[in-house]
């Protein structure tokens, strides 16, 4: 969860039960935010100007019905779904007739004390939490659609309503292949359904066709049928769970607020294993792949290209233990950084690494000779004009081709790219030699 303060707004005629409500509010939830307005009018104006998370009203104040303020609330554009909680004083029975109609979403009854007011808006912001997302809702009868719909919304689930299994799909039709985020927390569907497919087959679909499980795109279904045999069948077609019709809201929101803690928390974890293994894969000073990510998958990036020539070079900084010694290990750092962010732009059809300290290796796939000596050229000249740091710094490349050594394993394959890198430092130093059966030559781009 985020550390965003929760902002409540307090509506109440009297200042002593806005002061109160305040204190119990601030005393019972950690990290909130206090307005407090004195009518309702007032209250609608404030809620234009900024984001709340919560209103607390009294049935009767000074300008409005706290009724008549809830039918606003719903009635806007931008915070319809504001969650409202009328404190009165006594459980007015005008309240439990009115009140679900007029879209309060709790109420408190004020007879219990200031104390455990706070800790019912704390349990209810608590219950609350999960309710975000946006949900895929299939209902054929526009009666029920409308019902369900509208106890959604007013909790602040986004909705997207269809009428038939199919339609459903084409929304999800896809997805299975697609690398952009499932576009939906939660489907709820009717179970039987017009059209030629059932909630049961568009579980099956869901489940079998597009490959989602259970956590990556919960269903729950809605069903007027709530014999055993319904209930397995159900169950057998891969719902998470079931509500029986009619609807009762609470249930219906107990079992909502499962699920989407179900998704979210799968979301989360998979959120955190991407980032893992990105960290693992990347080079923290230099943005380029890391060693280890060589090691694990540079031998398959090496036999996927079989037909294709892949080249392989591999470059170190010249004297860099100098610059280090002359201008401090930090100055030496940015260099590299440098460095790391010319090498990921120069190579993007490439797998750019950081083999040790100062050097670098990048594979370069699906690249002629001329093309390869061509490129390594360009590069040592873009290391000499880049001056990273202010500084200025060169290259010495090895270069090797698959082509002429196909079959060897990384290795062995970067093992040649060393000694020809090792004869470029030997000839000199700011120099591209090529390993070849006769061993390491330089460059012949080098003096073209
Ligand atoms: P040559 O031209 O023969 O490659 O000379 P050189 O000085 O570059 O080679 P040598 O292998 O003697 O030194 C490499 C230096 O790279 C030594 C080491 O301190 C430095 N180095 C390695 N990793 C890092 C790093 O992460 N940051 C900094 N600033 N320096 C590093
Ligand atoms: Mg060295
Ligand atoms: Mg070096
Ligand atoms: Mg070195």
């Amino acid at each position: 969860m985020s550390n965003k303060p929760i902002r409540i707004m307090i509506v109440d005629g009297s200042s002593v039960t806005r002061s109160l409500l305040t204190k119990t509010l601030r005393e019972e939830i950690p990290n909130v935010e206090i307005s407090t307005c004195e009518t309702g009018a007032e209250a609608l104006k404030r809620l234009k100007e900024s984001h709340y998370d919560l209103l607390t009203t009294a049935l009767m104040l000074p300008d409005l019905d706290g009724l008549a303020l809830c039918r606003h609330i719903r009635q806007s554009e931008d915070y319809h779904y504001l969650p409202v909680i009328v404190v009165s004083g006594d459980a007015d029975s005008r309240l439990l007739k009115e009140g679900f109609e007029a879209g309060v979403t709790d109420y408190y009854d004020k007879s219990k004390g200031y104390k455990a007011f706070g800790a019912f808006i704390r349990a209810f912001i608590q219950r609350h939490a999960g309710l975000a997302g946006q949900i895929l809702f299939v209902e054929d009868s526009a009666t029920a659609a409308a019902v369900t719909g509208k106890i959604l919304e007013k909790h602040g689930l986004k909705v997207l309503q269809v009428k038939t299994a199919e339609e459903a799909m084409s929304y999800l039709a896809g997805i299975e292949d697609s690398k952009d985020p499932i576009p939906f927390d939660l489907v709820i569907t009717d179970f039987f359904l017009q059209g030629s497919m059932t909630g049961g087959d568009l579980l099956y679909a869901i489940r079998v066709t597009l490959h989602l499980s259970q956590q990556e795109l919960p269903v729950l279904v809605l069903t007027s049928n709530v014999d055993e045999q319904t209930q397995v069948e159900v169950f057998h077609a891969g719902a998470n769970d079931f509500v029986p019709k009619p609807i009762l809201e609470e249930i219906l929101l107990a079992r909502v607020r499962s699920l989407l803690l179900i998704k979210h928390q799968y979301d989360a974890l998979k959120h955190q294993a991407e980032t893992m293994r990105w960290v693992a894969a990347t080079d923290s000073l230099t943005g380029v792949r890391s060693k280890r990510y060589l090691l694990d998958t540079g031998e398959t990036y090496l036999k996927m290209q079989e037909n294709q020539p892949l080249w392989g070079m591999l470059m170190d900084i010249d004297h860099f233990k100098q610059l280090n010694d002359t201008l401090g290990h930090i100055t030496g750092d940015h260099v590299l950084a440098e460095l790391g962010d010319q090498l990921n732009a120069g190579f993007p059809d490439g797998m750019v690494v950081r083999f040790g300290g100062e050097e670098f290796c990048v594979l370069l796939p699906n690249t002629s000779a001329p093309q390869a000596m061509q490129r390594a050229e360009e590069l040592r000249q873009e290391i000499m004009d880049l001056q990273p740091a202010g500084i200025d710094v060169t290259f010495s490349i090895g270069i090797v081709s698959s082509e002429d050594f196909p079959n060897c394993h990384l290795t062995q394959f970067l093992a040649m790219a060393d000694k020809a890198l090792y004869a470029a430092k030997e000839a000199g130093r700011n120099r591209v030699f090529i390993y070849t059966e006769d061993g390491p030559i330089p460059s012949p781009w080098q003096d073209s």
